[in-house]
C-alpha cells in the first residue's frame, strides 16, 4: 500500500494485463517505475479477460484500409502481429505460468453469403502483401466441426491466463526495480521537465 507522494520516471496507474506489462516493459528498459493499483492486481476487466493473443486488429483489413489508408491498414496489420508475436515470446522467457498455448486463428465464413465478403477480405490482404490462406469449405468444415463455406486462415495466436499473466509480469516488473503497490488508488502526476 502507498499513501503520499514519491517520484519515478515513469507511473504505471493500474495494475491489470496493461499496467503489468507496461511496468515489466519500463522497469526492463532501466525506467525508475512505481505502479499504483487501487485494489489488488489483475482484479479488473484483466480477471475475465477472454485469454486470447490475437495476431491482428478486432476489425476488418478492408473497412481499415477505407478508413485510414491501405499503408496505415497494412501497418496495423504487421505490428499487431508482431506485437502477439512478441508478447508470447515475452512470457515464455521470463517463463511465467500462464497456460499459453498456440492455437489456430480463423475466421470462419458459416454460409456461402457470408463466403463473399470474406473472399474480398481475403483479396484486400493479399494486395497489401498480408498472408491470407483460404481454406476450402471442406478443409473449414473439418477443422472447426461446424458449418463452413470456406475460411480464412492466420497464425500466431494463443491461449493465455490473464490473471497469471498479469501477476507473474507484476513480478518481472519488481524483480527489474519496479515497486508494485496494489490498494493504492492513484491521485495526481505532477510531471517535471525531465
Ligand atoms: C476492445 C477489447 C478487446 C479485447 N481483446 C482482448 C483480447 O484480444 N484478448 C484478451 O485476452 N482479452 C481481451 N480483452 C479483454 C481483456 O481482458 C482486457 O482488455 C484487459 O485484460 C484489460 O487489462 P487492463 O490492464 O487494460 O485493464 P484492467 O484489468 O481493468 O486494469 C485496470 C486497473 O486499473 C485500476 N485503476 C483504475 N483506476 C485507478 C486509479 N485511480 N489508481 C490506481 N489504479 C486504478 C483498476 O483497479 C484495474 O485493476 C479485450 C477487451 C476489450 C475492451
Amino acid at each position: 500500500m502507498f499513501r503520499g507522494e514519491t517520484t519515478a520516471d515513469a507511473v504505471v496507474i493500474g495494475g491489470g494485463l496493461t499496467g503489468c506489462t507496461a511496468a515489466y516493459v519500463l522497469a526492463h528498459a532501466g525506467l525508475r517505475v512505481i505502479l499504483l493499483e487501487a485494489d489488488r492486481l489483475a482484479s479488473g476487466a484483466t480477471a475475465s479477460g477472454i485469454g486470447a493473443i490475437v495476431p491482428q486488429p478486432d476489425a476488418s483489413f478492408l473497412s481499415t484500409t477505407g478508413a485510414i489508408g491501405r499503408r496505415a491498414a497494412r501497418s496495423a496489420w504487421v505490428s499487431t502481429r508482431r506485437g502477439a508475436a512478441d508478447f508470447a515470446t515475452t512470457l515464455k522467457r521470463l517463463r511465467i505460468a500462464c497456460d499459453l498455448d498456440p492455437i489456430p486463428f480463423v475466421i470462419n465464413a458459416p454460409h456461402s453469403a457470408d463466403a463473399v465478403p470474406l473472399r474480398r477480405e481475403q483479396a484486400a490482404r493479399k494486395q497489401a502483401g498480408i498472408d491470407a490462406p483460404w481454406l476450402s469449405a471442406s478443409a473449414a468444415g473439418a477443422a472447426l466441426g461446424t458449418d463452413s463455406a470456406g475460411a480464412l486462415r492466420g497464425g500466431g495466436a494463443f491461449t493465455f491466463d490473464p490473471v497469471l499473466a498479469a501477476l507473474g509480469l507484476a513480478k518481472a516488473a519488481a524483480s527489474a526495480g519496479a515497486t508494485i503497490c496494489e490498494r493504492s488508488p492513484w491521485r495526481r502526476t505532477r510531471f517535471t521537465l525531465k
